[in-house]
């Protein structure tokens, strides 16, 4: 089991002024966070990072999305980091997500859903790498 995951703040929670606030509850959540970058995604790296869901529906707008504005990206870590980052944002749909979840509290639509949180172990090694040197990742003391 690996430690680390990968985390977006996205363009709409970034637009919406919550950037502070999410920040607050990876730290109140207890993830160190390793890494961390204000940037502007090309359209290109939108589709990179996405890849895995090229040619579904919602493709198009979703990188056309990631694509238009500032957003943070981030590498956490804590013990069983991917379900534990799973957990604290919730459900996809806000609509679905728990209360007290990122998403239920931050997030607008399906698509405009506050943050990213990788699916798997495999899937945050690769996402990190896609975003980050492991020079830039700063250990837990
Ligand atoms: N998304 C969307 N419509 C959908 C499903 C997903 O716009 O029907 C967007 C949404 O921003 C979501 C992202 O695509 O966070 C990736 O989808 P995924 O199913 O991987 O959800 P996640 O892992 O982010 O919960
Ligand atoms: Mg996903």
């Amino acid at each position: 089991m690996s430690n680390r995951t990968f985390a977006i703040i996205k363009p709409d929670a970034v637009r919406n002024g919550y950037l502070g606030q999410i920040i607050d509850r990876i730290i109140q959540a207890e993830f160190v966070i390793l890494g961390a970058k204000l940037i502007r995604m090309t359209r290109e790296q939108a589709e990179g990072f996405y890849a895995i869901h090229r040619g579904k529906p919602f493709y198009e707008e979703l990188t056309r999305f990631m694509s238009s504005g500032k957003c943070m990206v981030l590498a956490l870590e804590k013990e069983n980091a991917v379900a534990a980052w799973r957990k604290t944002i919730g459900a996809t749909n806000p609509a679905d997500a728990a209360p007290g979840t990122i998403r239920k509290d931050f997030a607008s639509s399906l698509g405009e859903n506050a943050v990213h949180g990788s699916d798997s172990d495999p899937n945050a090694e690769q996402e990190i790498a896609f975003f980050f040197s492991e020079s830039e990742l700063i250990a837990a003391k």
